[in-house]
C-alpha cells in the first residue's frame, strides 16, 4: 500500500496508484461565502468566492472513488482517461476514507461529509450501499468525534444499469431510515435539453423521460430533499415550466453549479461560468416558481487545486504535472514550497501558488 498526498490549499488529495485509488480531504468556507439559497435565508448574491483559511474542526469533506477509473464517458470529466480497472472494493472505501481522515490530522469536527463522487459512477457498485450502512459510521466513530456524518451520492443515473432503481430504492431507505435523513442523494441533471444532455454525457444517461419516471417512483425524502444538480453553462437549459413537468418540487431542490475546469471540460470546450449573474439568470424564475433553489460556486484556487467534481489526478503521468511545472524539483524543495503555502496560510493571507504540491510519500 503506497500512497502519496498532495496538498492542496483546502485539504490533501490522495493517491494509490498500485491499487487504483484516489481519495480526499478538504475543509469548506463556510455556506455563507460560497452557497446563496434563499430557503435557507442565504440571500446574498455570490460576486466571487475568495479563498480563505478553511477549518475542518467545522466541516470535513472527504470523497473518495467508487471505481477504478470510469467507464461512462461524460465529456466534461477526467475519470475516463484513467485505465478502468471496476469497482473499489468495500475494504477499499474503507482504506480511502481511513487514509484521509488520518492524514488530515483532525480529532473532531461538527460535521463529516462522505461524497462517493471522486472516480466512478457509485450506482453500479453495491458495496457502497453495505459500507454506508455497515461501515462508515463505526470507521469514523473509531477515529474522530463528529456530530454529524452525512454521506452522499451523486448519480449520472446510467443507461447501462439494469438495477439501477433498485439501487436508488437501497440507498433512500439508507438515507431515509437508516441515517434518520441525514444523507444525500444528488441526481446529476445539468440541462433540460435532451441534445446537449446527450453531448455531454455521451449518450450513456437515461432520457429526462425515463429520468422522470424514476424520480416520481422514489420516496418521499425524510429530513433533506434530493438534489437535482444542474453544473451549466451560459447555455444550459433550466426552463421552470419543463423542470414542474419533469420534477417534483416537493422531493427535490435545485443545485446550480458552473461545470468545473477539468482538463476534459476545457479541451471539449465547455464554457467554465465565471460571470456570478449568469446563476441568478436560472435561478430567479425557479424560485418564483417555487423551487428551493442553491447556488455553489467554488474558488478559483479550488478549481485550480482540482479537487473539485469531475477530476482525476491518476491517470499516467498527470500526479507529475500537477505540480505545475516544479516536478523537477526534490521532495524536500517541495516540502518548503508547501511550508511556506501553510505559513500564508496561517497569516490569512492568500496562497500564491498555483497548482498541488506533492507533500510525502511512503
Ligand atoms: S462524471 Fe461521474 S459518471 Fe461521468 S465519467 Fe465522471 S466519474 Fe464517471
Amino acid at each position: 500500500m503506497s500512497w502519496i498526498e498532495y496538498k492542496t490549499r483546502t485539504g490533501s488529495i490522495l493517491c494509490d496508484r498500485e491499487r487504483t485509488l484516489e481519495c480526499l480531504y478538504v475543509g469548506d468556507y463556510g455556506k455563507e461565502n460560497n452557497i446563496k439559497a434563499d430557503f435557507l435565508g442565504l440571500h446574498d448574491k455570490i460576486e466571487s468566492v475568495q479563498h480563505r483559511p478553511v477549518d475542518l474542526t467545522d466541516k470535513m469533506v472527504v470523497t473518495i472513488s467508487t471505481q477504478k477509473g470510469c467507464s461512462m464517458a461524460c465529456k466534461f470529466c477526467d475519470c475516463p482517461s484513467v485505465p478502468f480497472a471496476g469497482n473499489c472494493s468495500r475494504s477499499e472505501m474503507f482504506d480511502m476514507t481511513l487514509e484521509a481522515i488520518q492524514r488530515s490530522g483532525v480529532s473532531e469536527t461538527k460535521r463529516f461529509n462522505l461524497h462517493f463522487a471522486r472516480m466512478g459512477e457509485p450506482t453500479f457498485n453495491w458495496d457502497v450501499l453495505q459500507f454506508a450502512m455497515n461501515d462508515l459510521r463505526l470507521l469514523v466513530a473509531h477515529q474522530i468525534r463528529a456530530d454529524t456524518i452525512h454521506p452522499v451520492i451523486s448519480t449520472m443515473m446510467p443507461k447501462a444499469n439494469t438495477r439501477l432503481m433498485d439501487f436508488l430504492e437501497n440507498w433512500c431507505w439508507i438515507k431515509n431510515h437508516s441515517y434518520d435523513g441525514e444523507a444525500g442523494l444528488q441526481l446529476s441533471i445539468n440541462t433540460l435539453c435532451e441534445f446537449d444532455r446527450n453531448e455531454m454525457f455521451n449518450g450513456r444517461s437515461l432520457s429526462l423521460m425515463d429520468i422522470s419516471t424514476l424520480s416520481w417512483m422514489l420516496p418521499k425524502p425524510v429530513g433533506r430533499k434530493y438534489t437535482l444538480n444542474f453544473a451549466v453553462t451560459g447555455a444550459s437549459d433550466l426552463d421552470p415550466d419543463k423542470m414542474d413537468i419533469y420534477f417534483d418540487k416537493k422531493k427535490f431542490i435545485i443545485k446550480i453549479t458552473p461545470i468545473h475546469a477539468t482538463r476534459a471540460a476545457t479541451d471539449n470546450g465547455f464554457e467554465i461560468v465565471k460571470d456570478y449573474d449568469v446563476y441568478e439568470r436560472f435561478e430567479k424564475p425557479l424560485v418564483n416558481h417555487g423551487w428551493d433553489v442553491i447556488v455553489f460556486a467554488p474558488s478559483a484556487e479550488e478549481d485550480a487545486d482540482r479537487i473539485t467534481c469531475g477530476n482525476a489526478i491518476l491517470k499516467s503521468g498527470d500526479d507529475q504535472m500537477i505540480t505545475g511545472g516544479d516536478a523537477t524539483k526534490t521532495l524536500s524543495e517541495l516540502k518548503a514550497d508547501l511550508a511556506a503555502i501553510d505559513a500564508n496560510i496561517a497569516r490569512g493571507e492568500q496562497a500564491k501558488t498555483g497548482g498541488l504540491h506533492a507533500a510525502a510519500t511512503d
